[in-house]
């Protein structure tokens, strides 16, 4: 007789996730995730992994045909890219303006790069021509930025950065995890050589898969890197001689073999995380990408009115803030943890904490995929409003509600 304590079947309670991500997935993903399994060489199963290829481009706004998905979190398809493009001892530039990017310097230094930093206030963003000094000054092979980083809730303005990284010959990266969907992103206009994404944000759907695409520039560099042979290869390859990438399973090249037309086996392509990923995309493509991105500015300037109506600071340059997350100045004399707890077991709602320079300063709420809605913005501020007004902080009685109604009837 084991010990083993028979637990009862899972039943999460129903949270309200009004957080930086997770967010609450939209039924249709969950559906599509209770999928039967497919073999993973079944023609049903590769003509979806070809049709994923495709929705996603739709949502990079890209032709590039390399777009596709790294099995695990969007930290797997960051360090995918990161460790397929980066030799030992080439040079990189990352702008830091938060916990984001600190996390791609540390990549990097794994993968023996050469990290040069530029550094930004918590709170701010640079401008294109920083950028563009610190290239000149560097002279890095690959300028590696996070879109939105939601560790400060700012919005990194890249338009202007593809052109000047040809100018100077670099390969130009954003991790655009917690902005994509939420906020324009055209990878070929503003000429990107990779982006990488994940699903628990404005896609709608669980944290476990990373969208990626792929340029030709980039492609070339990581075939460049020598294959190691498999045993499996019949052909001739064209991988080239530099030093062979460090890591089997983040190695793009092999993935690209898995998902092109040679389907040489690499992993075992995560089948529901696929079905998850294919219907997000469906879902982001029917209601269209910038219906979707004004979807998101609006309930966030919703939420953003809201709280400044009940006399809460928002924090950084809101000029440059994410549509998808607003940071929240905790009032002096206000137990920020314990106004978390109180939406949590009472309302059910969860808001984000911070951390690094903004632990204990600010909560951070998110209106991103499924709950960019009116409803979860109404609810969230009522409720946040009542709980401030239980611990004593006076707010003005209702007027975050007005706000925000002013915000979808003015
Ligand atoms: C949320 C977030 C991630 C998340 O990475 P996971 O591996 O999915 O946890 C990555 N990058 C940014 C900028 C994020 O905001």
């Amino acid at each position: 007789m084991s010990d083993t304590p028979l637990l009862s079947q899972i039943n999460p309670p129903h949270r309200l996730l009004m957080g930086p991500g997770p967010i609450n997935a939209d039924p249709r993903v969950l559906r599509a995730m209770s999928s039967q399994l497919i073999g993973q060489y079944d023609p049903v199963m590769t003509g979806y992994m070809n049709e994923v290829m495709e929705l996603y481009r739709g949502v990079f706004r890209t032709r590039n045909r390399w777009t596709m998905l790294v099995d695990g979190t969007s930290r797997a398809g960051i360090e995918a890219i990161l460790v397929s493009a980066i030799r030992p001892g080439d040079k990189v530039l990352v702008p830091v303006f938060g916990r984001f990017g600190h996390l791609l310097c540390e990549i990097a230094r794994r993968c023996r790069a050469e990290v040069h930093t530029i550094e930004a206030p918590w709170g701010e963003v640079f401008s294109a021509d920083q950028i563009e000094d610190a290239i000149k000054r560097v002279k890095p092979r690959l300028l590696l930025t996070v879109q939105g980083d939601t560790s400060t809730t700012m919005l990194q303005p890249l338009e202007h950065l593809g052109e000047i990284c040809r100018r100077y010959g670099a390969l130009f990266y954003t991790d655009a995890t917690a902005s994509l969907g939420g906020n324009a992103l055209d990878a070929d206009a503003w000429g990107l050589d990779a982006v990488s994404a994940g699903l628990q944000k404005c896609l709608g759907g669980p944290s476990g898969s990373s969208p990626v695409t792929l340029s030709e520039a980039m492609v070339a560099a990581v075939r460049a890197r020598k294959c190691v042979e498999q045993g499996i290869r019949t052909d001739a390859h064209e991988d080239g001689d530099e030093e062979m990438i460090w890591s089997n399973y983040f190695d793009l090249g092999m993935v690209m073999d898995y998902w092109g037309p040679e389907r040489l086996n690499h992993h075992t392509e995560a089948t529901s995380m696929l079905f998850a990923a294919r219907e997000c995309a469906r879902i982001m493509l029917e209601e269209g990408m910038d219906n979707l991105i004004a979807r998101h500015e609006l309930h966030g300037r919703a939420m953003l009115n809201g709280i400044q109506g009940m006399g809460l600071e928002a924090f950084g340059d809101i000029a440059n803030k994410m549509n998808n997350v607003l940071g929240v100045v905790i009032p002096s004399g206000v137990p920020g943890e314990e106004v978390r707890r109180r939406l949590l077991e009472d309302f059910h709602i969860e808001i984000g904490t911070s951390f690094g320079p903004l632990a204990g300063k600010i909560w951070r709420i998110g209106t991103m995929g499924y709950n960019a809605r009116k409803d979860c913005v109404l609810q969230t501020l009522t409720a946040l409003e009542a709980v401030l007004n239980r611990l004593g902080f006076a707010t003005t009685q209702g007027a975050a509600m007005q706000a925000a109604w002013d915000t979808y009837e003015g």
